[in-house]
């Protein structure tokens, strides 16, 4: 048997020891602060061995997320699978910007389109309790693990299995978010890092990255009440043109905003009144 710092340390030559501690408090099943208070602890060889594997799994660069099974998103955890897009920190920009419009609005009614994990769907459901809250996903898979999420954390959202807005039956909403595949085809980053292991079609549209913006904006206004909002996740430089299609398609009092990182990330607009 070895002890806990020990494999922590050996683990080093293969990760970083920030994601070793991950991994081994995941087949632990404690925190990781635990894991610094035992740092002497014996490890049973069945626990050493499964850390281990998951080292290799690491290594050879499965994501994080997919390796422990979840990702925390806005201050909860979310289930996460191979069927869904691992949720990431600059896509709390869209949920801070829907509270922003419909949080006055406490009975809004909310579509996310291509929920994946559905962590956008079950924030804004759980943010805004007396909301009522559509999601829908062209994937059974990654609805699964939506509705799973929303069980687990307690949310009421409406899942459905739609290509965007296809199979919806015909409404009016006050707010759609969406975080559509907007990377290009020829993209570098497609091959490199996390992107590598998550669903192709969450990520990319195999050609610009705008075919799916563009056909959520074009069809938007016809699920838009009047005053309603749309606000959509894009590519580093996709602002000007998902701006362009945002007037093109009638939207007004146009809003682009950056992420954390400085980058521009999310554009929307208004339905006029
Ligand atoms: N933000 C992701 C990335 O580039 C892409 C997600 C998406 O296409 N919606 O890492």
């Amino acid at each position: 048997m070895t002890a806990i710092a020990a494999l922590l340390s050996q683990a080093r030559a293969q990760i970083p020891a920030s994601e070793a501690r991950l991994l081994l408090s995941h087949v632990l099943g404690q925190p990781t602060a635990w894991l610094e208070a035992h740092r002497e602890e014996e490890l049973e060889p069945a626990a050493a061995a499964r850390f281990g594997a998951l080292i290799e799994r690491r290594a050879a660069g499965e994501p994080i997320a997919y390796l422990v099974g979840e990702r925390e998103f806005y201050g909860r955890s979310f289930l996460v699978t191979p069927d869904v897009l691992i949720p990431r920190p600059e896509t709390e920009l869209l949920v801070e910007l829907a509270l922003a419009k419909v949080g006055a609005h406490p009975t809004a009614s909310i579509l996310d389109l291509g929920t994946g994990s559905g962590c956008l769907a079950i924030t804004l459901a759980l943010e805004l309790p007396a909301a009522h809250v559509t999601a829908v996903d062209a994937s059974p898979a990654a609805l699964e693990v939506a509705r799973k999420n929303a069980r687990q954390l307690g949310a009421a959202v409406d899942f459905i299995e739609s290509d965007w807005f296809a199979a919806l039956p015909p409404q009016r909403f006050d707010l759609i978010v969406a975080n559509p595949p907007y990377v290009a085809a020829g993209d570098p980053h497609l091959t490199q890092g996390d992107l590598r292991f998550e669903p192709k079609v969450a990520l990319t549209d195999g050609a610009d990255g705008l075919t799916s913006i563009r056909r959520i904006i074009k069809a938007a206004p016809a699920w838009l009440a009047a005053g309603g909002w749309l606000f959509l996740e894009h590519g580093w430089d996709q602002a000007a043109a998902v701006e362009e299609c945002l007037a093109a398609a009638g939207f007004c009092a146009l809003e682009r905003h950056r992420d954390l990182a400085g980058i521009e990330r999310v554009g929307g607009g208004r339905i006029p009144d």
